[in-house]
């Protein structure tokens, strides 16, 4: 079906080449091809008897020398009318569906929706704007601008307007490239033989579209031709109120190779940036990715890959998978801490230079204050227990390159928010108590003596 589809798509194009643009639009781009039968007929349906017998009377020897080029002479055609067309297919059952032809147009990513978007303060106001646009497209912002660092879900939130409109308002066209598709796009309408056609060609497919999308317009290239194309491709869409939405790695006034005119239309919508996400959101993101992708993997883990990663939502994703690749080829049902410490190529060795462990801290603490190590990551709260294990928890994060979940873990399994809480304490209090500078620095002594 993938290769008929292709071949009809070259049909198509000979077709638009020989006949007047208003007869392409009217009689053959809306035909469907529904099925190549095993005796090679090419059955097409049009969307009315009376386009049917349109194109029988006025348009087949065409057709059918188009047809006969691409797919060979000894293919026959037959026109289907919508009800013909029904027929035709409960009949028949072909392989063809028509709603292959719809799925293989589709660029965008099914996994991309809102619905999958994890939602913070980070990227809040960028994912209302995407979600305001997708609802109204060219009535809200427009256009819509949206910038943040790499792996923070630009292309996305890009996608999930598209999968939205697509879902909610089949008819708009839903034009979305890269800044180098379109660029290449350009380049290649003016190079090849016969010019003017390809040209209209790229300037049609640009500017017929209801919504425009174009990803990483950083990449907009110093040709002042490509830009001043785009600037007149923006400017025609822009006036007929289609909607335009744009990615870029910077804001506009940071994209050195901008002509001035163009950053201004820039400015004309929104222009609205995205955050690296908070440590809540990136472990909501990371419950997210297990939930689509059907990881198992331990709270402790997650939290810990959280913590790691806190810059780029991509490689925050990519490390989630790698640690439950690992867990899966050791057999594991469920991904654990010891798989992300191997993911994260052991770097969470328990050891400082001096080669103290984390063991060896909590010692060196409970003799110190004489208590019991079960006390000491226990659950107890009295004072006399509690300040021993603040500050046993503050030396370890300081002195070891530990991740506040395997302190955690440590501590009789504390939430890593506790361990943070502890450390934090002690480190303000260190700098202005003396006593607990004594006890701290005496600690070390201990340590380092033997
Ligand atoms: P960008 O285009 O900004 O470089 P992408 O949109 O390609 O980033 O995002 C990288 C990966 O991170 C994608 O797999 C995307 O699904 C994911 N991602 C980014 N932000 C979020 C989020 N808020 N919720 C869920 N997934 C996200
Ligand atoms: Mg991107």
């Amino acid at each position: 079906m993938q290769e008929i589809n292709t071949l009809w798509n070259i049909v198509l194009e000979k077709l638009k080449l020989s006949v007047a643009d208003v007869s392409f639009v009217m009689w053959f781009k809306p035909l469907k091809v529904v099925d190549l039968n095993d005796d090679n007929v090419l059955y097409l349906a049009t969307k009315s008897t009376f386009a049917k017998n349109q194109v029988l009377k006025n348009y087949f020897d065409r057709l059918k020398s188009a047809v006969e080029e691409v797919f060979g002479d000894n293919v026959e055609i037959e026109i289907l009318d919508p009800s013909e067309e029904v027929a035709y297919i409960s009949k028949n059952n072909p392989k063809t569906a028509i709603k292959d032809l719809e799925a293989n147009k589709n660029p965008f990513n099914p996994k991309y929706t809102f619905d999958n978007f994890v939602v913070g303060k980070s990227n809040q106001t960028a994912y209302a704007a995407a979600r305001a646009v997708a609802e109204n497209p060219g009535k809200s912002f427009n256009p819509l601008f949206i910038y943040s660092g790499v792996g923070l879900g630009k292309t996305h939130l890009l996608h999930a307007i598209g999968n939205y409109i697509k879902e909610t308002k089949p008819n708009l066209k839903i034009k979305y490239v890269t800044c180098e598709q379109f660029t290449n796009d350009y380049i290649e309408s003016l190079g090849s033989a016969g010019k003017t056609k390809t040209y209209s060609e790229f300037r049609d497919k640009y500017r017929s579209c209801d919504v425009l999308m174009v990803d990483d317009i950083q990449f907009i290239s110093k040709k002042t031709s490509t830009q001043e194309e785009f600037f007149n491709t923006f400017n025609d869409l822009h006036q007929f109120g289609k909607q335009i939405i744009i990615s870029s790695d910077r804001p506009p006034k940071e994209i050195e190779t901008l002509e001035e005119r163009l950053r201004s239309r820039f400015t004309m919508g929104l222009i609205q940036d995205m955050q690296p996400p908070d440590f809540e959101t990136r472990v909501a993101i990371l419950r997210k990715k297990c939930q689509i992708e059907k990881y198992s993997i331990s709270d402790e883990a997650i939290s810990c890959i959280a913590e790691q990663i806190d810059s780029n939502v991509r490689a925050l994703e990519g490390m989630l998978a790698k640690v439950c690749f690992l867990s899966g080829l050791l057999g594991k049902t469920t991904a654990d801490l010891s798989d992300v410490s191997e993911a994260f190529n052991n770097k969470f060795e328990e050891k400082n230079q001096s080669g103290s462990t984390s063991d060896q801290i909590i010692s060196a603490v409970c003799e110190y204050f004489s208590i019991s190590r079960e006390d000491m990551v226990g659950k107890k709260k009295s004072k006399e227990i509690v300040e021993p294990r603040m500050i046993a928890i503050y030396m370890i994060s300081e002195m070891l390159d530990l991740p506040l979940v395997s302190i955690g873990k440590i501590f009789g399994g504390r939430d890593h928010t506790t361990i943070m809480h502890a450390r934090d304490k002690i480190s303000s209090e260190v700098k202005t108590n003396r006593k607990i500078q004594t006890f701290v620095s005496e600690i070390k002594k201990m340590l380092t003596s033997g």
